[in-house]
């Protein structure tokens, strides 16, 4: 595909925070953008979790693009999953359900994000999925209420159901707090009047890391602080333990000392590593810039690929001065590069190195209680929460949904309820069912160009027939009468 005029070509693969915002940071350049995304929305990851236990919306975190962007005459979106970059000719080549587009570029912004790690053991993502989508959220969703169904059904029917009541996250960095916390308000406080058989109080919700401490990146106090917070609302944290197996009733825990359990458990939830893109494998082919062992690519100081300065890497897949894996260094990143962009055309001198800027960094506990650290500030308690209350309404895209997050965090926080608690079977079983498929969705769809004229002939012909049958007053009227009549 070809753009129709002569403007400078940009293009921008991923609709998350770096895709997103590096596209409106062009909103004047004299540039025509397009935005390849293998999803149609732009998607707020830091709130999948409240999505997975029923206090968002899926729509609440993740707008359409193209609603997004409608009014930027200068941007399209198309729906793709870039599958090949090639650097020497500046192609890009996407793919949808078996259509292939292939888009020039002059310059170019990967923006592709990083997907769930686990650590080499991928068949654990079967009965553990991670948090990364839409999709992971909504399963979860169906998994953790399903589970409190199950083990109504199973007391009902006199069965032990104390695996189907302990739910276990693995991985204690600020996505597993946030999701042990949940979990935790759920069984103790939003479900307690909602079931008959079982006292969902009893539930045991439980937080593993093989890391020595909770939160890392907060360090040690902050991270002593959220474990001793965290089992007040009965979460119980288990540090130092390695998950070495994993199936459908449980998983298997190695402690530092050696000693190995067995926890039964029907929930779990993966929150544990991340790995990069597969992209910056090929572009790392490609330009001999080296990748770390998450996957991610380096990149000159100015995010720029070794040897092509019209190509820039930002956000998650990057490798470059320790940055963390947050959506500011995404959003501050992408709008460098699309400054570059802008100062290039203009004929003016590049801005030099890319300088993040760490506006701090929060994680929520559970209601009123969070933890938040901002420069040399560590905080804790109301105050952080509300805090991280005022950074996620800034930041969630759009003014509706800032107002039906408010009115739903209302609902969570103050009153008892949740608001999106809707959960079905196919919401469960969909992705584990579509894997097993040799190609995926691709095989539910027909290919482009690919058209049946005899089934066409045969769709026609019994149309024909059913008209005719009501035209001629003959439905309902039995055989031997029709042709008397
Ligand atoms: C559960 C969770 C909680 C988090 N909480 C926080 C938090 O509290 N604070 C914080 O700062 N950060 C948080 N993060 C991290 C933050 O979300 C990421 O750092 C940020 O999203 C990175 O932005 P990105 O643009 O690099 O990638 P992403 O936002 O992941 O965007 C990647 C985009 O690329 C698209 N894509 C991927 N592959 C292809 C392909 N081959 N072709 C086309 N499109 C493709 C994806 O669909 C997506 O649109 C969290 C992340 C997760 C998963």
């Amino acid at each position: 595909m070809t753009a129709t005029n002569d403007r400078h070509k940009v293009v921008v693969i991923g609709s998350g925070f770096g895709g997103l915002f590096g596209t409106k940071a062009l909103r004047r350049a004299d540039v025509d953008v397009t935005m390849v995304a293998r999803t149609t929305h732009h998607l707020f990851q830091p709130l999948l979790y409240q999505v997975a236990t029923g206090i968002l919306s899926a729509g609440d975190i993740a707008p359409p693009t193209r609603e997004v962007l409608a009014s930027q005459k200068n941007a399209r979106v198309l729906l793709g999953e870039v599958t090949r970059i090639d650097l020497a000719n500046r192609t890009v080549v996407s793919e949808m359900l078996g259509r292939e587009t292939e888009l020039a570029y002059d310059s170019l912004i990967v923006a592709a994000g990083a997907g769930q790690s686990y650590f080499g053991n991928d068949h654990f993502s079967e009965f553990a999925p991670g948090m990364k989508s839409i999709d992971d959220a909504l399963e979860l969703r169906g998994r953790i209420f399903g589970a409190f169904e199950l083990a109504e059904i199973g007391a009902t029917r006199g069965d032990n159901v104390d695996h189907l009541l302990t739910f276990v996250v693995v991985g204690a960095g600020p996505t597993g707090v946030e999701m042990a916390g949940q979990i935790a308000e759920l069984a103790h406080r939003t479900l307690k009047k909602d079931f008959r058989a079982i006292n969902t109080r009893t539930a045991r919700v439980i937080l593993l890391d093989a890391a020595p401490q909770v939160l890392p990146p907060f360090g040690a106090k902050l991270g002593e602080r959220t474990k001793r917070e965290l089992e007040k609302i009965g979460v119980e944290v288990r540090l130092g333990a390695m998950v070495t197996d994993l199936d459908e009733r449980g998983l298997e825990v190695r402690h530092k000392d050696g000693r190995t359990e067995r926890i039964e458990a029907l929930t779990k939830i993966w929150a544990a590593g991340v790995q990069a893109n597969p992209l910056t494998r090929t572009l790392s082919e490609q330009t001999g810039a080296p990748l770390d062992r998450a996957g991610r690519i380096a990149v000159n100081p100015d995010l720029t690929l070794p040897g092509h300065p019209e190509v820039f890497v930002v956000g998650d897949m990057i490798s470059l001065d320790n940055l963390p894996g947050v959506a500011q260094v995404a959003i501050q990143g992408a709008k460098h590069a699309a400054k570059e962009i802008q100062r290039r055309l203009d004929g003016k001198p590049g801005q030099g190195p890319f300088h993040y800027f760490d506006k701090g960094s929060m994680a929520i506990i559970s209601r009123f209680r969070a933890v938040a650290m901002v420069g040399r500030l560590r905080l804790t308690g109301v105050v952080a929460w509300l805090m991280w209350l005022g950074v996620h309404l800034v930041y969630i895209t759009g003014f509706k949904n800032r107002v039906s997050a408010l009115l739903k965090w209302a609902i969570s926080f103050f009153g008892r309820g949740r608001s999106a608690r809707t959960m079905t079977l196919q919401q469960i079983f969909a992705r584990n069912a579509l894997a097993r498929l040799e190609r995926g969705a691709t095989d539910l769809v027909s290919r482009p160009g690919e058209y049946d004229e005899a089934r066409r002939a045969e769709l026609e012909a019994q149309a024909a027939e059913e008209a005719r049958l009501t035209d001629q007053g003959a439905r309902g009227v039995p055989v031997e009468q029709r042709s008397a009549g």
